[in-house]
């Protein structure tokens, strides 16, 4: 379970506004990684671009060793790689159950869309759902979960699609800090089992205790990667953020 994403050269920008440029990046198979960087520093349009919402400039995004740069999300998801959203896409009149019936990717597991009565669908759903830890609101209306709920029930939604890559924006942000503790334990816990994480996410104390490789980006580009430590300790880093 070691599907490598590697990003080389990728740019891209908005009128004037180069948010992404030049940018590469190797991600550590089997390893949770971080993106961190001041805001606006192009983080989530790298982030976009490397799972085919936006269609980068120039640059290979290269997947399991396809190249995706062009792909779309589907493929990129069919090929491995499962993604979450900086703000929840979920149905929100819809149950949690039914939230995750749709939610799949898998044709295998679901026969397409016809999944909301597929046995073996359900039963996957399910064990998703024990896993987040919000099986007991299986039949609940998503709308009236807590914010942080929402989060764990969009993770299940990803999880459903089986992904050896998980790239989640800002996991905790906007959730309280007891969901936080849950959300950090999932990711080790999914990464123990052999998924790849890449986070891109605010919380500090949060990106240094869980990840094994930090790449911090600066205006477009990364300018520095290594270790929590190493990556703390680096005058570039602390200068982008301080803006000295
Ligand atoms: P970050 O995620 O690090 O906060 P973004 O990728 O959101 O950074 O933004 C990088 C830069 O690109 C910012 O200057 C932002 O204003 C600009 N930008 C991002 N998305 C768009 C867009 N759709 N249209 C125009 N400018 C954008």
């Amino acid at each position: 379970m070691t599907v490598t994403l590697e990003v080389a050269n990728l740019s891209k920008s908005f009128g004037g506004v180069h948010a992404v440029v030049d940018a590469s990046v190797s991600f550590q198979p089997g390893k949770v990684n971080a993106i961190i960087g001041p805001n606006g520093s192009g983080k989530t349009t790298f982030f976009n671009c490397v799972t085919g919402m936006i269609r980068a400039d120039a640059g290979t995004v290269t997947l399991a060793g396809h190249d995706v740069t062009r792909a779309s999300p589907d493929r990129i998801a069919r090929l491995g790689l499962g993604r979450s959203f900086q703000v929840c896409r979920i149905f929100p009149r819809m149950t949690v159950l039914e939230n995750l019936l749709v939610a799949v990717k898998n044709p295998s597991l679901t026969g397409a869309l016809g999944s909301a009565k597929n046995p073996t669908a359900i039963a996957a759903a399910r064990v998703w759902l024990r896993r987040v830890g919000i099986d007991h609101l299986e039949h609940a209306e998503a709308r009236n979960l807590s914010y942080g709920q929402q989060k764990l029930l969009e993770l299940a939604g990803v999880l459903m699609g089986d992904p050896e890559i998980i790239m989640l924006d800002e996991p905790a942000g906007g959730v309280n800090p007891a969901l936080i503790g849950r959300i950090s334990a999932l990711i080790r816990e999914l990464n123990a089992e052999g998924r790849t994480f890449v986070v891109v996410e605010h919380n500090m104390e949060l990106v240094m205790s869980l990840s094994d490789h930090v790449v911090v980006f600066d205006r477009g580009r990364p300018i520095a990667e290594g270790d929590p430590a190493h990556v703390q300790a680096d005058p570039r880093v602390l200068e982008a953020y301080l803006g000295v």
